[in-house]
């Protein structure tokens, strides 16, 4: 049986050290055993060396150093997964969106990425039996593109009723970069009492893209968005709940091989998020699901369709 910690029993953190670690949203020995040092640092305004003791002290607690494929096996048994409310991107994914991951949802505007997000914040709520995790979902809007009306319409379609489900999608808004990083830290308190199993960040690159535009600006903009992606993975290991996000595409003109479109943010977000899935239009409602740099399933794409049911799979549509 593991033995539940509190933040005090790691040595070195005091009740005033544990005090601005909580202020700070590291509210476990779990959350402060994988937060890096430098942002220990920053969000707890604590000194480098005390940072670094607390965190290897949190480790040693935790046993965490090195573990076997066995035990990494039996923690990926309790992986969950969330239905994408189609058999076809399921599919795709083996069983639908993993916990304990990130999944990218990338794409030109009106391809679908959103919708799908939405899709999720439903299907989240269904019991496992159902394709769910019988759990709530949190939203961070950064493109003011969240629509209940959409939520109800997806509710009816499975039989759920809607206000029910829209009072379990706990929602903000965020007006700019540092402010979309600062609701991801605070999400993290809301996660457990919550029952919270699916983030979804819609999108996570247009604020970044824009207070930080030009070459120039790259490094600093990487290094942020980098930050940023931590965050959630962190969230999403220790939480056990899947993460969303959407990110863009951008056209680099001087391409003189192969697709000139590629992803926005470079190989930050090809590292740093688990499982990619590029969305494009294809005739009407109908959209192509390609799952690209997954580490264990093939490269392949299907068909779905988007309606005013939400998302459902082709043959539905004929
Ligand atoms: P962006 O990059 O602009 O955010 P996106 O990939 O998030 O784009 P979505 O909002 O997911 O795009 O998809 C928009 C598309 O969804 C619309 O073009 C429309 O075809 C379809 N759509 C939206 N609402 C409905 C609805 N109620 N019924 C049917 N289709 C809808
Ligand atoms: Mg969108």
């Amino acid at each position: 049986m593991a033995v539940k910690h509190e933040l005090e029993d790691v040595e070195g953190v005091g009740p005033a050290t544990a005090e601005k670690l909580r202020e700070a949203g590291i509210t476990s020995v779990e959350a402060l055993a994988v937060t890096p040092t430098r942002t220990l640092t920053e969000i707890a305004e604590l000194t480098e060396e005390k940072a670094s003791v607390i965190t290897q002290n949190a480790r040693a607690l935790l046993n965490i150093r090195f573990t076997t494929a066995k035990d990494v096996l039996s923690k990926r048994a309790n992986i969950g997964f969330v239905t994408t409310g189609t058999k076809a991107i399921d599919n795709l994914l083996g069983r639908g969106i993993e916990t304990q991951a990130i999944t990218e949802l990338i794409g030109e505007y009106g391809s679908g990425k959103t919708q799908i997000c939405h899709e999720l914040c439903v299907t989240v709520q269904l019991p496992v039996e159902q394709g769910g995790l019988g759990a709530r979902a949190l939203f961070i809007d950064t493109e003011g593109t969240f629509r209940p009306e959409r939520i109800m319409n997806i509710a009816k379609n499975f039989g759920l009723d809607p206000d029910t489900i829209l009072g379990n999608i706990i929602y903000a808004r965020a007006y700019n970069s540092d402010h979309q990083m600062l609701l991801a830290d605070e999400a993290a308190n809301l996660v457990v009492p919550n029952n919270v199993r699916l983030l979804v960040v819609d999108s996570v690159i247009t604020h970044l893209r824009s207070e930080y535009p030009g070459r120039e600006a790259l490094a600093p903009r990487q290094q942020k968005l980098n930050k940023h992606l931590h965050q959630l993975l962190r969230m999403s290991d220790i939480y056990n709940m899947a993460v969303v996000v959407t990110n863009q595409i951008q056209s680099t003109p001087d391409t003189f091989f192969g697709n000139p479109n590629k992803p926005a943010g470079g190989n930050i977000l090809a590292h740093g998020t688990t499982y990619r899935i590029w969305l494009r239009k294809s005739k009407e409602s109908r959209r192509i699901a390609r799952i690209i740099d997954s580490p264990m399933h093939p490269e392949s794409e299907c068909l779905f369709a988007i309606t005013t049911d939400g998302i459902i799979d082709v043959e539905e549509t004929k």
